[in-house]
């Protein structure tokens, strides 16, 4: 048969470790226990690990379908690294008047920031893995310099769909995982994230000089080939209605001008081999933008569906047990496939409130799902800690409530 292979990355808690002794020390750990794809193991046993080990991160990947692994018929892909502790830092410049305006935050990957947060996101296809994959061959594309007139391949990623999706947490978190996946490559990676809001504002004169400022800075990094850089665009469908708003008192070819030389830039940057451009848009419907149409890829993110909430809602129940807030903890399957296949049992009737729970939360956002834990203790539980049928019942509570909020 052949060896799958699948990613682990093991986050270390120094630089100058001695990655060979680590990796071995990880994979007779790895052989010993019981791990699914996806897992974050942050309780190490053995006292080396612990002194240099942060935590075990393995990979989600479609062929093991959240089965436990058999590490011994794996080939492993090891990735070590080091997370920075930096936060985020912000590119900021005055106005004529001396105030400050915001244009952008750059922040060094991979960060602690968001060491879990591609992990954290949960959909029912495989969009996570596609969007790797995608990205990952645009970058080797563009680094073999494969003419992108021959083959079209543009370097620019536009996630839409509705609102609070998870569309800029995932792009955030693919930078950070390419940042790591492609550490071969690339020393370090940089997300810098343009405020398409300060650069629309109130200073539309301003705006045209800010942004060839910020792009100066993007290209100064570009010239360092060991840096890949992200530069993030969220909601992109506001650089288009820049264009339609006409603000009284202003004039309105001001605010075209900063469009287009947003867009300009844009282009010229995505010539560089170390640069990927990420966009999102809430628009469900076309963008009219022309820099959008270039996008190699342009997926669509939809609410996740009854399989991907009881993963988020199992999450945040493991969560809530972890801070023994809900005792005593119960058996809740990690999925919902395995919860269904018990959900007859009666040692199993939480795993089927479970379930019931997710199938009446479909049409909620990944947002509005993750507020929904938060939300039943704060409205409905008067105690500091609850039983897990009680929190079930307050969870329904605030479902409801979401729900009429919604209309
Ligand atoms: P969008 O950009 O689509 O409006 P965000 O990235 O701002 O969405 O999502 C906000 C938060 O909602 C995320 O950080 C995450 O906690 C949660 N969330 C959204 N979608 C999902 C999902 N599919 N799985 C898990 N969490 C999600």
């Amino acid at each position: 048969m052949e060896c799958q292979s699948l990613c682990v990355e093991v986050v270390l808690k120094f630089e100058s470790s001695d990655k060979e002794r680590i990796k071995l020390a990880c994979d007779s750990f790895l052989k010993s226990g019981r791990f699914n794809p996806g897992n974050i193991i942050s309780k190490l046993q053995d006292p080396f690990l612990i002194d240099n080990v942060e935590c075990i991160i393995i990979g989600d990947h479609s062929a093991f379908n959240a089965r436990a692994i058999n590490f011994s018929q794996v080939a492993i892909r090891w990735f070590m690294y080091v997370l920075d502790r930096n936060g985020v830092q912000v590119e900021a410049d005055s106005d004529e008047n001396g105030e400050a305006i915001n244009l952008a935050t750059v922040q060094q990957l991979p960060s602690a920031h968001y060491y879990d947060l591609w992990e954290s996101l949960v959909y029912d296809t495989n969009v996570k893995e596609n969007l790797l994959k995608y990205a990952a061959t645009s970058m080797l594309y563009a680094d073999k310099g494969v003419n992108c007139n021959i083959i079209s391949c543009n370097k620019v990623i536009l996630l839409h769909g509705p609102p609070g999706t998870g569309k800029t947490s995932l792009c955030k978190a693919l930078a950070h995982k390419l940042s790591i996946r492609l550490n071969k490559r690339f020393k370090r990676g940089v997300l810098m994230e343009i405020n398409s809001h300060s650069l629309f504002s109130k200073w539309f004169s301003e705006s045209g000089k800010l942004v060839t400022k910020m792009f100066a800075r993007i290209i100064e990094l570009l010239h360092d080939p060991s840096i890949i850089i992200f530069v993030l665009v969220d909601e992109i469908e506001s650089l288009t209605h820049a264009r339609e708003k006409s603000m009284s008192g202003v004039d309105p070819s001001d605010s075209i001008r900063v469009v287009n030389a947003v867009l300009t830039q844009l282009d010229q940057i995505r010539k560089h081999s170390n640069v990927l451009i990420l966009t999102t848009s809430n628009m469900t419907a076309a963008i009219d933008c022309a820099f959008v149409d270039r996008a190699d890829v342009k997926l669509f993110i939809g609410l996740p569906g009854a399989e991907a909430i009881y993963k988020i809602y199992h999450s945040c129940i493991e969560e809530l047990f972890n801070a023994h807030i809900i005792v005593p903890r119960v058996l809740l399957p990690d999925s919902y496939q395995q919860a269904d296949q018990v959900r007859d049992l009666i040692q199993y009737a939480d795993a089927n409130t479970l379930i019931n729970i997710s199938e009446i939360s479909v049409g909620l956002s990944g947002r509005a799902l993750r507020k929904v834990p938060f939300l039943a203790h704060a409205l409905y539980i008067d105690e500091d800690t609850v039983n897990i049928q009680s929190f079930f019942n307050a969870m329904i509570s605030a479902i409801k409530h979401l729900e009429d909020d919604k209309k």
